[in-house]
């Protein structure tokens, strides 16, 4: 069917400066797929990089957004999950087939039955000239009025989470509440220290509040954020552009006092780093005490992220570096948990949302998320 959706006519440096709306034809669900009817896609900068071509050399034209949020309207014959009329969210990861040796082990994002759910070429859209449209990021597209999406990217999403609460859940929340959750599991009274604040880091934040954490230390180069971080339930703040880390850290967590470690840090149980960039990278684990862990959540292109500056003696009394992808979320187990810690109040998902725009102002929407803006809402139905 003809419905309206954003698409750049090619992807590559500055892509969203010649993002539009246009009609184009969505093909009918395959018969493992639902079709959405769009209500909100909240922005990630993920949807910012995909369109500027920094995923990949994808060309020709794309479509974006995956923090989607809306009601399902048609399925495939072989669906069983979903019916028309429930509310969903859709993520880019998948709840696994539940039968494969990983899902059996619980790690649902290396099932062996049913595919990743990143770019699609060709995608079920396709614009009126005939030409193929890239999906980016996601098997689903959010930046449209409606979207086909295999039925496991979706979590139902219950009756009084409103549907922008459902699409922050999708992505930019969980990534950073879940790693906290998932991959730190905090014991309260321990310290906890983020490196960078945009939504994901104060995702993380919301995690260790919950968790305990105490102190929690924010860091980042803008002093926007890291007010932001405080409101959230960061203790501490350091801005390393006018402040050095590491004298901050040592007056937060204290020192060694002897020893060869004397006048160090002892510095936070838990570190997380939540934006990419090489010694951004080095820096959390710098901040990351000799026992415990750095999680890493942020990441850039394959080639940028070899951390050939680590000494393995640096490991040597158990400390551990490691990765996070998506909050290392299992889809269905903790996205309830979740829309029940935003109905008791526990989360303030709400406050991560910034501005909201019409599909027709995507390209404002974009910029304003470029120019800082915390989660921007495109609100469709
Ligand atoms: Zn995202
Ligand atoms: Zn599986």
């Amino acid at each position: 069917m003809m419905i309206k959706a954003a698409i750049v006519p090619r992807m590559g440096k500055d892509a969203i400066e010649s993002i539009a709306v246009e009609e184009v034809e969505l093909a009918e669900p395959g018969e493992y797929e639902a079709r959405i009817k769009i209500m909100t896609c909240t922005i990630c900068h993920s949807d910012i990089h995909a369109l500027n071509g920094e995923h990949g050399a994808y060309e020709g034209p794309g479509i974006a957004g995956h923090e989607i949020s809306g009601v399902v309207d048609k399925i495939g014959s072989r669906v069983t999950y979903v019916k028309p009329g429930d509310r969903v969210l859709c993520t880019e990861i998948r709840a696994g087939c539940g039968h494969c040796t990983p899902c059996l082990r619980g790690h649902t994002w290396f099932c062996e039955n049913i595919p990743p759910m990143s770019f699609r070429v060709p995608s079920p859209y396709t614009r009126k000239n005939g030409e193929a449209i890239t999906q980016t990021c996601s098997g689903a597209s959010g930046f449209a009025e409606y979207t086909n999406a295999h039925e496991n990217m979706l979590c139902k999403l219950d009756e009084d989470i409103p549907f922008e609460i459902g699409s922050a859940l999708a992505c930019g929340f969980m990534s950073g509440f879940g790693a906290v959750l998932n991959r730190c599991r905090i014991k309260p009274g321990e310290s906890f220290a983020v490196v960078g604040c945009g939504g994901v880091g104060l995702s993380a934040i919301m995690g260790a509040r919950l968790s305990g954490a105490n102190p929690i230390i924010a860091v980042d180069v803008m002093e926007v954020k890291l007010e932001a971080a405080r409101r959230f339930g960061a203790t501490h703040t350091i801005n390393p552009k006018t402040q050095d880390p590491m004298a901050e850290l040592r007056k937060i967590t204290g020192e060694f006092s002897a020893g060869t470690g004397k006048g160090e840090p002892y510095g936070a149980d838990h570190s997380l780093v939540a934006v990419a960039g090489r010694g951004i990278k080095r820096l959390a684990f710098d901040l990351c005490a000799k026992w415990g862990q750095t999680v890493i959540v942020g990441h850039e292109l394959w080639e940028n992220e070899f951390m050939s500056d680590i000494n393995a003696m640096e490991l040597l009394f158990g400390k551990r570096i490691t990765g996070s992808v998506m909050g290392a979320v299992e889809l269905r187990r903790d996205l309830p948990i979740y829309m029940d810690f935003y109905r008791r109040g526990l989360v303030d998902i709400a406050a991560l949302l910034t501005n909201r725009f019409p599909l027709d102002d995507i390209k404002e929407a974009l910029q304003d998320s470029l120019h800082g803006a915390l989660k921007n809402v495109v609100v469709i139905g």
